[in-house]
C-alpha cells in the first residue's frame, strides 16, 4: 500500500475554535479514528456557549475565526487554535482547570492564560498536560498554529462549588478567551470583559 497523500492545508483563518465533544455522538461514525468521548455530564451544553461567545467577539473585532465542533476534517493553518472543555473527575472536586498543548515551547503562552484566568478563577490549576488527553489531544494533528494549539479546561464541571462559580460565567469566559487570543495575535484590541459579580443568596444556610 502506498502512503496516504498529505492532507490539504486549509488557510485563510486567524483562529480555530472548537467546542469539545460538540456534535457527538452523531459525528462519531464519520470519524472512527477518534474516540467517541462524550465528555463530562453537561459539557456538551457548556462548551459551545463558551466557543460561540469567543467566536462572536473575535469576529466582531475583525478576526477570521473558523468555529468547529469536536470532529472535523482537514488540517488548518492558523495563528492559534483553542479547544474548549470542562473537566469531569471521580471523585468530584479532585480536579480543577488546566491547559494542554503538544509542544513544550507553548508553556509560556499557556502560562499567560493561567495568569489571566487565575485572576478570577479561585480553584487553581492542575499541572499543564497532566493527562494524555491534554498532551496528545487528537485534534492537535489537524492544526498548524504559529502561536500554538491549546486545550483549555475551564474548571471541573462535576464539582458543585466550581460548577456554581462557572455557571453564570460561561459567556464571560468566552469574552475572556477572546481578549487573551487578541492580545496574543493581534496586539489586543478586544477589551477585557467586565468581571461578573454574582450576588450571594443570604440566609440559605440556616
Ligand atoms: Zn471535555
Amino acid at each position: 500500500m502506498s502512503p496516504a497523500p498529505p492532507p490539504a492545508i486549509i488557510r485563510g483563518y486567524d483562529v480555530l475554535i472548537s467546542a469539545g465533544h460538540e456534535g457527538r455522538p452523531a459525528s462519531c461514525a464519520r470519524f472512527p479514528q477518534h474516540r467517541c468521548n462524550l465528555g463530562a455530564r453537561g459539557e456538551r451544553t457548556w462548551n459551545p456557549i463558551v466557543a460561540n461567545e469567543a467566536t462572536r467577539v473575535l469576529r466582531a473585532h475583525g478576526l477570521r475565526v473558523i468555529r468547529l465542533p469536536a470532529d472535523f476534517a482537514g488540517v488548518y493553518a492558523v495563528k492559534i487554535a483553542v479547544f474548549i472543555h470542562f473537566d469531569g473527575a471521580v471523585p468530584p472536586c479532585s480536579s480543577t482547570a488546566s491547559v494542554g498543548y503538544p509542544l513544550r515551547a507553548d508553556s509560556r503562552v499557556a502560562a499567560s492564560w493561567k495568569r489571566l484566568y487565575g485572576r478570577y478563577f479561585p480553584f487553581g490549576f492542575r499541572p499543564d498536560n497532566f493527562t494524555g488527553n491534554l498532551r496528545r489531544y487528537y485534534a492537535f494533528k489537524q492544526v498548524r498554529a504559529k502561536v500554538g494549539a491549546y486545550v483549555l479546561e475551564l474548571g471541573e464541571i462535576t464539582c458543585p462549588a466550581q460548577r456554581a462559580w462557572l455557571a453564570p460565567r460561561l459567556r464571560w469566559s468566552g469574552d475572556l478567551i477572546a481578549y487573551w487570543i487578541a492580545r496574543l495575535i493581534d496586539r489586543g484590541h478586544v477589551p477585557l470583559p467586565a468581571n461578573v459579580l454574582v450576588r450571594v443568596r443570604r440566609g440559605s444556610s440556616r
